[in-house]
């Protein structure tokens, strides 16, 4: 259900106060709203919904009992805990992605892409339950959902069988993970990955912790198979860790080839890894966009899926305090998330879908330093959330 609504005294990115007119759920000239809603904003910001790049629904422990977490420090330690936590733990992906989708609509995030386990354990059941519950909030959020062999590939037997059955069920996107270290073969799983997405007509995401020249490597071959595809516009690479692991003319020159095939890059800030040369990024044209990873899950207990959080740990991460600087950030986490993930009709103009978030601040660095809580959130020209509190006709979640 939509709304025609009109916002008075509202300041677009931090601009100067104007007011914003919402009909049939996109933005509109002030001529074409003659007779509807009013919201006072007060001179508040308003930001287009906030876009999660990067998180995986079907994990977050949100509402469960306290994992204790006694999982080792590698990686391979933390896939295997995940798998075992999923069955010992009965993670219901249905239930923990609707939690987590409500709790960040209260933040003002309207577009999510998650990655979502597949494994010969539990299959695509991961899939079909975040299907099912994007499907019940869909006038609420848009998700996109990635299948993502999270305990690897080539060396788990039917998984890549697996993958193709959750492309055929719905999943949107074609997840990889860590050509090299995890599945010990970059060429043969990058090639598996881009022909799925070749056969199936979709993007590709992949997880890329791997660093220095070994990241940059299988940087350069993803960069080749964008190319071999034409899939240009549709590939990101999430944490990218390499970049900032390399010199600076390297960073350079791997920059510049993923800009030129239109490559985006996901980076969280991870504090586990050398910060990304997040000013030299933005400086080139690479698409840059951000995502809270997992969050309360059995990999690490943090997070809460705010990404206006995200953006001022993006600034805090990067030694950044300056008011261009925080205003970048929430760009990343607003517009770069939306050219990362592909969305149509975004932001704050004529046309595009009348989405928003008012925060109560001034400018963008104001928001962003402050990250204050008593946001209104509105979609499609509907209050979904009003000063903080989730509206009341909204659907309740176990
Ligand atoms: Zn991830």
């Amino acid at each position: 259900m939509t709304a025609d609504l009109i916002i008075r005294n509202v300041r677009p990115l931090g601009g100067p106060t104007e007011d914003l007119f919402i009909r049939d759920g996109r933005f509109v000239a002030a001529d074409r709203v003659p007779a509807a809603v009013e919201i006072d904003a007060a001179g508040h910001i308003a930001l287009p919904g906030f876009v999660e790049a990067h998180t995986h629904l079907d994990k977050t422990l949100i509402g469960m009992d306290w994992f204790e977490n006694r999982v080792g420090p590698t990686r391979n330690d933390r896939i295997l805990a995940d798998r075992n936590a999923k069955r010992e733990l009965g993670i219901d992906a249905r239930r923990q992605s609707a939690r987590q989708i409500m709790q960040t609509l209260a933040f003002g995030v309207l577009s999510i892409r998650s990655h979502v386990d597949v494994d010969t354990e539990i299959g695509i059941a991961n899939i079909e339950g975040v299907l099912e519950t994007r499907e019940a909030l869909r006038d609420l959020v848009d998700v996109q959902i990635v299948a993502f062999p999270q305990s690897g590939m080539l060396p788990r037997a039917g998984t890549l069988e697996l993958m193709d059955a959750a492309l055929k069920a719905g999943a949107d996107i074609v997840g990889g993970i860590d050509p090299a270290s995890i599945e010990r073969d970059p060429v043969r799983h990058l090639d598996a990955i881009f022909a799925l997405a070749d056969r199936h007509g979709k993007p590709v995401d992949i997880h890329l912790h791997e660093p220095g020249d070994l990241g940059a490597f299988c940087l350069e071959l993803i960069v080749e198979r964008t190319r071999a595809l034409s899939l240009q516009g549709r590939v990101m690479v999430s944490h990218a860790y390499c970049l900032g692991t390399l010199d600076t003319s390297r960073q350079t020159a791997l920059i510049d080839r993923l800009a030129a095939e239109r490559i985006a890059v996901m980076t969280v800030g991870s504090p586990s890894a050398p910060a990304l040369p997040l000013r030299l990024m933005r400086r080139s044209s690479l698409i840059v966009a951000s995502g809270s990873d997992g969050i309360q899950g059995t990999w690490e207990p943090y997070g809460n899926g705010d990404m206006l959080e995200r953006a001022k740990y993006l600034a805090q991460r990067n030694g950044m305090a300056n008011d261009a600087d925080l205003d970048d950030v929430a760009r990343i986490c607003t517009f770069g998330g939306a050219e990362g993930i592909g969305l149509g009709s975004y932001g704050l103009t004529e046309g595009c879908f009348g989405d928003l978030v008012l925060v109560p601040a001034r400018t963008l660095a104001e928001a962003v330093a402050l990250t204050p809580q008593r946001r209104t959130v509105i979609r499609r020209g509907r209050v979904l959330v009003n000063g903080g509190e989730l509206a009341g006709d909204l659907p309740s979640i176990e």
